[in-house]
């Protein structure tokens, strides 16, 4: 994990990076608004931002490092970076204007390490888990593909993780065979049979119902299709 540090004070940069290393993280520093901008290359997991920087305002500088990374990397990629800002004042505006940019996190200084380590370690597990879709005892975790049922693991092929996680996104929704051929298998659902659609969601019920006579996840919805939750 790679944490970019945006922070004039010397002393506080350098126990930062100390403090961080030892915790076993990558760091990237910067001392000025223009360093941050030249140096850091938007791969970074984590940024730590001094609101008051000798060129100018860390929050600002965080808009527009955000800015750019969606430039560079277009919409569907990640395209923000989580951010805690760093604060000399204890200002409820800084405070405000931090978390209106969209911030993770605040500590006001002089801050202890170990509460800021805390932090960091809390908002990197909270973006690495992005968002969960939850149906009964199943959770599925779109960003690391993995589906856990009462918090086991199953696995299953691209085509049943597909065809689930569809579901688990249009909960409540009536889904045709057509909805199903276009979602999951796209252009080649032209040439691929509704019988391939139904065994896909056989094995995949195997995997996921309690009771495949009676299944409380994928249910049938007779003569138009599926539908999975209430
Ligand atoms: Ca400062």
């Amino acid at each position: 994990m790679r944490i970019g540090i945006i922070e004039d004070d010397r002393l506080l940069y350098q126990a930062l990076e100390i403090a961080l290393r030892e915790a076993g993280y990558e760091t990237v520093s910067a001392h000025t608004k223009k360093e941050a901008l030249t140096r850091f290359d938007g791969k970074e997991d984590l940024l730590l931002i001094d609101i008051g920087l000798p060129d100018g305002d860390g929050i600002r500088l965080y808009q527009q490092i955000c800015r750019e990374g969606k430039a560079l990397h277009g919409n569907s990629q990640k395209s923000t970076i989580p951010a805690i800002f760093l604060t000399a004042r204890d200002e409820e505006r800084d405070m405000l204007a931090a978390f209106d940019v969209g911030a993770e996190d605040y500590v006001v200084k002089p801050f202890s390490m170990r509460v800021l380590l805390k932090r960091i370690e809390v908002v990197l597990r909270r973006n690495s888990e992005g968002s969960i879709l939850v149906c009964g005892d199943l959770e599925l975790y779109p960003e690391r593909k993995q589906v856990f049922l009462r918090g086991k693991e199953i696995s299953l092929t691209a085509k049943e993780y597909r065809l689930l996680e569809y579901f688990m996104r249009n909960q409540g929704q009536v889904l045709t065979m057509d909805n199903l051929l276009q979602a999951v298998w796209g252009l080649d659902g032209e040439f691929v049979s509704e019988n391939t659609v139904s065994v896909t969601i056989r094995r995949l019920r195997k995997k996921i119902e309690p009771d495949m006579s009676r299944p409380v996840y994928i249910r049938n919805v007779f003569g138009l299709g599926y539908r999975m939750g209430e």
